[in-house]
């Protein structure tokens, strides 16, 4: 009789567990380790509470434009009602709600097809061991297979400790029960952006220092010039070229201190200043696994490590880190481990959406490839133009698009609109399956639908219609 192949997972985030409902599909006996909860992070602090933050804040924001589409707001009495507020104790704890009955449901599913879940830290003792300290003491699991899928945390400065009250990280948001009346995020990547714009939409005063030119530096630049006029218009204040030296508590608020000497104050801050690999600590270059300069795993395709074996996913390989990059990650790993057909990852059809209002989503080339390559051309189309935007009330956002100048191949693109992370599927299933800008101009859209702006930008880039 053949033994079934036993695969370890350390970290039960969307990189460990999606693996092993692959790797339990493949026949493997597979136990998960976990010290945090399952749904890692992405469920339990990041992904699935900032995103139902937003929701909430998404439905508050829809109050200011009623106005504009003749809806009057009104008190039983009649008077009218000039805005709406979140009560952020009841916002916190259906977040709180929603995260644990996720990650319960991601037990009971792991449960369902046999998967051992172990709580407790693990680190490798060799590439075919894993040692978890428990409550209860150590256990020591054997495995042909390990995948290293342990996550990120915050970065966190000497100079601005986070103390959980009022210097914050992302991960401790949830738990306070007041909304901050003067919030200061510090850091204006994607995790500053959309969180700063969410305590604005649900009341707070906020003041974003934002390093460089533009909020949004990784993100399509005309993308992040709506965004921040939009945060601008909003209300919220953006501090740009800025960077903080420290954070402390003064008297009952907080004080930033810029590099520049400037002091800024508020009731709270919020510092976003990045991640860093969890890979510390945990035997990894004991067993002669490569790490990166930035201590990330370093990985192939299809999530190899250098040592024989062993495979690691998502936040720990800094590949891309999205949770739909982790689980495609883990689930390629299990694929290729366990014999299965595998598809490498490729980075070029991914998928990202930063979660503000408007919405930016993103696939395949960017602006800058454009710039560099002349085979590359783009065109952009304002939805003010769409007559579906102009009966929602939808005023600002684009759809541009990327094709190569020759081939009309679909390469690439980039929708600033209200759920946009809804509209870039037709671009992305364009760029994975490389189809021509006529292909997707002669799909049948809905009239009147903002996809209309895709079809057309399409157009707009066949050879003989410019
Ligand atoms: C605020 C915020 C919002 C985000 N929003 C999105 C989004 O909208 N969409 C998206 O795709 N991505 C989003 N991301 C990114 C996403 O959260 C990560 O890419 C995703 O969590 C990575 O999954 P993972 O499995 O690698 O790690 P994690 O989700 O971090 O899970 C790792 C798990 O491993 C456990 N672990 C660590 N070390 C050990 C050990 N030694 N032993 C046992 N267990 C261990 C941890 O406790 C954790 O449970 C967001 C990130 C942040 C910060």
């Amino acid at each position: 009789m053949t033994h079934a192949t036993s695969v370890v997972i350390l970290g039960g985030g969307p990189g460990g567990y999606e693996a092993a409902l692959v790797a339990a599909h493949l026949g493997a006996d597979v136990t998960v380790v976990d010290c945090d909860g399952l749904g890692g992070a992405a469920v339990l602090t990041d992904v699935v509470p900032s995103k139902t933050l937003i929701g909430t804040a998404d439905y508050l924001g829809g109050f200011e434009t009623a106005a504009h589409l003749g809806v009057r707001l009104e008190d039983h009495e009649g008077d009218e009602l000039t805005r709406a507020r979140a009560e952020l104790g009841a916002v916190n704890a259906r977040i709180r709600d929603l995260a644990e009955a996720q990650s319960s449901d991601i037990a009971t599913r792991l449960g369902e097809v046999g998967v051992r879940v172990v709580r407790g830290r693990g680190r490798l003792v060799s590439a075919t061991r894993v040692l978890v300290e428990t409550d209860a003491g150590t256990e020591t699991v054997d495995a042909d297979v390990v995948l290293v899928a342990t996550g990120a945390t915050p970065r966190v400065l000497p100079t601005a400790q986070p103390d959980g009250e009022r210097i914050l990280t992302w991960k401790q948001l949830y738990d306070l029960p007041e909304l901050p009346e003067r919030l200061i995020v510090v850091g204006s990547g994607v995790t500053g952006a959309e969180l700063a714009q969410a305590y604005l939409g649900l009341g707070s005063d906020v003041t974003l220092v934002s390093s460089r030119e533009l909020v949004l530096p990784q993100e399509d630049q005309d993308a992040a010039a709506v965004i921040e006029d939009v945060f601008r218009r909003r209300g919220m204040t953006i501090l740009n070229r800025s960077r903080m030296a420290a954070a402390e508590r003064r008297g009952d608020g907080v004080v930033v201190t810029l590099e520049d000497g400037r002091e800024v104050e508020g009731s709270h801050v919020l510092i976003a200043v990045g991640a860093v690999p969890r890979t510390e600590g945990i035997g990894l270059e004991e067993v002669g696994i490569d790490l990166t300069g930035s201590g990330h795993v370093d990985v192939d395709r299809v999530s190899r490590t250098s040592v024989r074996g062993v495979y690691a996913a998502g936040d720990c390989t800094g590949v891309f880190p999205l949770a739909s990059v982790a689980a495609m990650q883990g689930r390629t790993a299990m694929a290729h481990a366990l014999g299965d057909a595998v598809t490498p990852l490729r980075m070029s059809a991914v998928s990202s959406n930063v979660f503000t209002d408007p919405e930016i989503a993103t696939v395949g080339v960017s602006a800058a490839d454009a710039e560099a390559n002349s085979d590359i051309e783009a065109v952009m189309m304002p939805l003010s133009r769409n007559p579906r935007a102009k009966m929602l009330g939808i005023r600002e956002g684009f759809v541009k698009l990327f094709a190569y100048r020759g081939t009309g191949t679909v390469l690439g693109g980039v929708i600033v609109a209200q759920r946009a992370s809804e509209l870039i599927f037709p671009v992305a299933i364009a760029v994975q399956n490389r189809l021509s800008v006529d292909q997707v101009a002669s799909t049948s859209t809905v009239y009147p639908s903002l996809t209309g702006t895709v079809a057309e930008s399409a157009r707009r880039l066949h050879p003989t219609q410019r």
